[in-house]
This record gives C-alpha cells, structure tokens and sequence, in this order.
C-alpha cells in the first residue's frame, strides 16, 4: 500500500467522525480538536545489524487526544506504516477507548519495518531503539503504549526494561501487553478475541442461534484470529476459513481449530496444511486467496488482519450478512454505506476488538497497585465491560435506526465531547 493510500486512511478516518457526528450530542469546538492528533512525532531509530553495517530505521508515535485519560495504543512493525497509517490508528483508540469507557485517550505508533527479515538480537535493538527515541513522549500517564501488528510480549518486556533504564526506576505502567513474569496482566494474550466471542455471544442470544449451523470464515491467523477461532470453535460455531499473510485454506466442514494453531505456531505459516507431516495429512482442505476468503459465502466474517481489507472494489461480492471486525479499520467508509444499505450488520472495530485495550488498562491498574489479579477476575471483568457497551451500542443503534459503527461512534463521541466539555467550550465562556 502506498504512502497516499495511508494518508487517505486519516481522512477516511475523519469521515466516520463527520458522520457519526450528525446524530451525536457533541460540542463543535470538541469535533474541531479531534480532527487532528495532539501531537505527533517521528524518530529515526539507528540500529546496528548483525553484520556490522548500519541501518537507519524510520518511527511515528501519535497522541490523538488524551481528554479522557493518557493516550494508549499499540506499536505496529510492519513495512507500510506510514504517518497516516499510524494518525488514523491513533484516532481509532481514542474512539475504542471511550466506546467501552476506560479511561484513556488514543495513541498509536509504528516503525518501517519487516520484522521477519531481523535476527532476534537485531528486533532487540530496534525495539530499545525506539524507546530511546521516544522515551521523553511516553509514559504511564501521558501515552502507554502496547502490542499491535507484528509485535509481541517479548517486544514489550524489552520496551518496558529500556525505558526503566532511562528513568532509572522500574516502570512496568509505561507500556502493556509485557510477559506476566515482568508484570503482564494474566488474560491479555487471547483479550482481543476474547472479547471478540463475547460480542458474538450477545448476537447469539439476540437471534436464537444453535452454534453448529453457523459458519465463520477468519481472515487473519495472527493473535485475534487463533483466539476467536479457539473460543468460538469450543462452542461448536463451524470455522470453514482461515488466511494468513501468505494464503488461506477452506474447508465446508470447519476445522479442527487446536491442530490449525498447533500447526502455525510450528511451522508459522497455515499453508503448511500442504506438507507432509503428521498432522498435514489430516487436515483435508482447498486453497483459497485472501480475497476468496472474503467473499466466501458464510454466517460471520472476521476480518482480523489490517485495514482497508473490504472496499468499494470488493464490497459487492461480500456474502456475510454479519461482519465483526477484530483488525482495525478493515473497511473502508465507501464499503460501509454498501454494507448498511444492504443490511450487513457490522459489528465495528472499536467495539469488537476493544477487549485487548481493556485488559491493558487491567495490566496497567495492577501495575500501579502492585496487585495482581487472576485469569478468573480478569475475564468477570472484561466481560461486563464488552456486553454493556456491546447492548448501549445496540440500543442506540435501533433507537436511531443507523448502524452499528454510526452508534458507536455517537456513544464514544458523546463520552469525549462531555469530557472536553467539562473544561468549558464557548458556550461556557461567551455567557460568562
Ligand atoms: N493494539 C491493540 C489495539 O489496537 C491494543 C492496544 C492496547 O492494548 O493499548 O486495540
């Protein structure tokens, strides 16, 4: 994707904003401060590599707003991170976090990498690289940062350690989604798509399905992906596709879901399915694109890659009648208004996969009380958490007769408008 293509993401981002702001009780000045972030920085990150030589990478950080809590969001290593990319992702977390109501603004931040082309001490020093970098814009309550696309438990363990460094104090409240032995939360690994499976849980009910007649195609193996395809799998729904980066297999009968995770974390790729092993010969299945996946036709879609996945090239093949969206900003706002004339129901990102942030506001709570919970309490915590907001949303969806993404977004302006409010807006100060 290029470099304009991200730029557009923002505005295509800002888009949603104008729309859902049509329907929401929100201050024009408080619309006004969100249309760009706060403040937005990029850093170069030397690193030296494994054979001597130097490369200079490329990094962003965006704080979109903060007026509800400090800026949180995750850290992308993926080669077309891009200053728009990385601003529209920002965006997202601000509405994400005021959809489910944890107090946190939005930030995002990314580097130009691929990380599959570095040796693990070369991700180290990359990773430390760009806390250097950034260590003066981040903190536990400013901007805290966490996983995204491409990074990991271990990147954060480093990230938190560096950072520590710097401030010559542990500071395990600067950054989430660490490994539990350095202060992770217990229930952040499978958040995303655990939160994910709740939402459809309450779809569940609402429409009386029996679970075994219902067929979901995944598009995305990665964190989100395995964990929904496990939880939802376990219930008996039937995961007719899955896809990866490099491809995806299809098969009418569902998959057996444990071997598919066992068999890409062994051989981190799901074409494997095509070898010779052991557990390859039992899994009978066809061959299928991305873009098939996608258009396939089943109950649930689970777009859980990255953005711009749906778009008005695609739209008019989608067959789902229900998308619930665990990647961030997978279709685009000309997709949408297809998708809602249509009758798609789309469960929209900032609802469907806020679960991650939700147990990283988890982490950083207990990070602060120096208190730790159990799995058990986390997931009596998230799940109320994600049906409230998921019932709110539908009510104001029916209520206003918009869709799902528009409702969500009047939810989380209406949260960020009161709290930009409270300072006072014109309104307060021309009475005055
Ligand atoms: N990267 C995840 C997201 O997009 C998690 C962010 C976080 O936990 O702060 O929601």
């Amino acid at each position: 994707m290029s470099h304009n293509d991200h730029v557009s993401l923002f505005d295509d981002a800002l888009r949603r904003l104008d729309k859902a702001a049509t329907h929401a009780t929100i201050d024009a000045e408080s619309l006004a401060r969100l249309r760009s972030p706060k403040a937005f920085i990029e850093v170069s990150i030397p690193v030296r590599m494994d054979d001597g030589t130097l490369r200079v990478f490329t990094g962003y950080r965006s704080r979109h707003d903060d007026s509800r809590g400090p800026a949180k969001g995750g850290i992308r290593f993926h080669p077309s991170v891009s200053p728009g990319e990385v601003k529209a992702l920002a965006f997202w977390m601000t509405c994400k976090c005021a959809c489910v109501g944890i107090p946190f603004g939005g930030g995002k931040g990314g580097v130009i990498v691929n990380p599959q082309e570095l040796s693990r001490l070369e991700l180290e020093r990359l990773s430390r690289g760009y806390i250097r970098q950034v260590a003066d814009f981040i903190g536990p309550d400013t901007d805290v940062p966490a996983p995204d696309v491409y990074t990991n438990a271990t990147i954060m363990g480093w990230m938190m350690d560096e950072y520590s460094k710097i401030h010559r104090r542990r500071t395990p409240a600067v950054i989430t989604g660490k490994p539990i032995a350095l202060g992770g939360s217990l229930g952040r690994g499978d958040a995303t798509g655990r939160g994910a499976y709740y939402c459809i849980k309450e779809l569940e009910k609402k429409r009386g399905w029996n679970p075994t007649e219902v067929s979901v195609a995944i598009q995305g193996f990665g964190n989100a992906g395995q964990h929904v395809a496990r939880l939802l799998h376990a219930d008996g729904y039937k995961v007719v596709a899955a896809s990866d980066s490099r491809g995806g297999i299809y098969s009418p009968d569902g998959f057996d879901i444990p071997s598919l995770i066992q068999m890409k974390l062994d051989s981190r790729r799901l074409e494997a399915v095509y070898c010779h092993g052991t557990v390859c010969e039992t899994i009978d299945a066809k061959k299928i694109t991305n873009e098939e996946l996608l258009e396939l036709d089943v109950d649930l879609l689970l777009p859980a890659a990255l953005e711009n996945q749906i778009t008005k090239d695609n739209v008019d093949n989608i067959k789902a009648p229900i998308i619930v969206e665990l990647a961030n900003g997978p279709t685009t706002s000309e997709a949408d208004e297809v998708l809602s004339k249509r009758g798609t129901m789309v469960v929209p990102d900032i609802l469907a996969n806020a679960g991650g942030v939700t147990v990283s506001y988890f982490e950083w709570v207990q990070n602060r009380a120096g208190y730790y919970w159990t799995v058990e309490e986390v997931h009596q915590k998230l799940r109320p958490i994600m049906v409230s907001a998921f019932n709110a949303i539908y009510a104001v969806m029916e209520d206003k007769k918009v869709d799902m993404r528009t409702a969500a977004y009047v939810v989380a302006l209406e949260r960020i408008g009161e709290a930009i409010a409270a300072q006072g807006t014109a309104d307060f100060f021309v009475k005055s």
